[in-house]
């Protein structure tokens, strides 16, 4: 990686595309647009390039990369497929489901911090499976920020994070579903376990599994051998002071600071406007609104020079509303010691 390169943003169109696999077959680094996040990738093949991503993003060592893929075969040639990875993949792939399984031999140390076991998904967006295509690689990609800031869901997100450190950036608009995907440990397919909540839910894996699926807990399970990004407590996390509120009553705007802001999940129904009331989903819209916005309403509200915000969790335990609070909850957590 060259010292201090400063990104371009490019649209996308077939030569650019074209440029941009022929940048990831050569071993460069590129942020693309998946369908959760946008994503840095690297041929996971190449260890060189895999630890340029790390560098970039100031990403510890000792967590993992997902590996993205194109077709089922190539899943294979990252990770030991089960019946159960088979099963899931038919119900799910391309979409925002991500298997941890038994890595295969030519995925480099580096991409799964040591690991035996390696992440792998096959997204949705066009545009990251035409780079899979084209580059012939199968792409390791964490998502396009600083290791711990909030996720990008746009291209200018990503070059307000990594313009700097980052030569190339792929615009695919702004993310669809905006949370990253739900992980599923199937290490052991008798024992399935929900590492990171997405939009995939528990149920839905379960109906296809015919098995329990256990839960996502906040703590690492005994078996893992490192703890994985993301189980990290703080993650997703603007610089203002965040906490979170249960349920946001209108009285509590009462109290507020002038400098203080307030996010609900859905457009509050207040008898006057106020600049500092912000939301996630309009009036009707459902949880699907509010994780499309979730991470760039958590920027423009890190930029806008408030001392503190306060967000509500959102209602309900569908999959959507345990991804969301899941990233606020992180994103409110405080630093540990330094
Ligand atoms: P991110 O790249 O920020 O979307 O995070 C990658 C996620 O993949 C983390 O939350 C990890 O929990 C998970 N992950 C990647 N590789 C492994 C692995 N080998 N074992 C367990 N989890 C993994
Ligand atoms: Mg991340």
């Amino acid at each position: 990686m060259s010292t201090s390169p400063t990104a371009r943003i490019y649209r996308p169109t077939p030569r650019n595309l074209a440029f941009l696999a022929n940048v990831l077959a050569r071993g460069g680094i590129v942020a693309a647009p998946t369908e959760t996040v946008y994503g840095l990738a690297a041929d996971a093949r190449n260890a060189k390039a895999c630890r340029d991503v790390f560098r970039a993003k100031g990403r510890p060592a000792n967590d993992p990369l997902i590996v993205h893929v194109n077709s089922l075969d190539q899943a294979g040639e990252v990770a030991a497929l089960n019946d159960a990875a088979r099963s899931l993949a038919k119900a799910f792939w391309p979409g925002p489901l991500t298997l941890v399984l038994p890595k295969q031999p030519g995925v480099p140390a580096i991409v799964t911090s040591g690991l035996e076991s390696v992440a792998v998904r096959m997204p949705a967006h066009t545009l990251f499976r035409e780079l899979i295509e084209r580059s012939g690689c199968p792409l390791a990609a964490p998502s396009a920020n600083p290791f711990g800031y909030i996720s990008p869901t746009t291209a200018a997100h990503v070059r307000d994070g990594l313009g700097q450190r980052i030569k190339y950036i792929l615009d695919g608009g702004s993310a669809q579903i905006g949370v990253e995907s739900t992980i599923l440990d199937l290490r052991n397919p008798s024992k399935p376990a929900i590492l990171r909540p997405g939009s995939i839910s528990r149920e839905a894996m379960e109906m296809v599994l015919e098995r329990k699926v256990a839960a996502y807990t906040r703590k690492a399970p005994a078996h893992t051998a490192a703890p994985a990004p993301g189980m990290l407590e703080r993650h997703y996390s603007p610089r203002t002071p965040l906490t979170l509120v249960d349920k946001l009553a209108p009285a509590f705007l009462h109290k507020l600071a002038n400098n203080e802001a307030v996010l609900f999940v859905h457009q509050p129904r207040l008898s006057q406007q106020t600049p500092n009331v912000f939301w996630l989903a309009n009036h009707g819209e459902e949880l699907m609104a509010a994780a499309h916005n979730l991470f760039n309403q958590l920027r423009m509200l890190d930029s806008g020079g408030w001392t503190q915000i306060h967000a509500e969790l959102a209602p309900g335990s569908s999959a959507l509303a345990l991804a969301i609070n899941d990233r606020l909850s992180r994103a409110a957590a405080k630093r540990g010691p330094a």
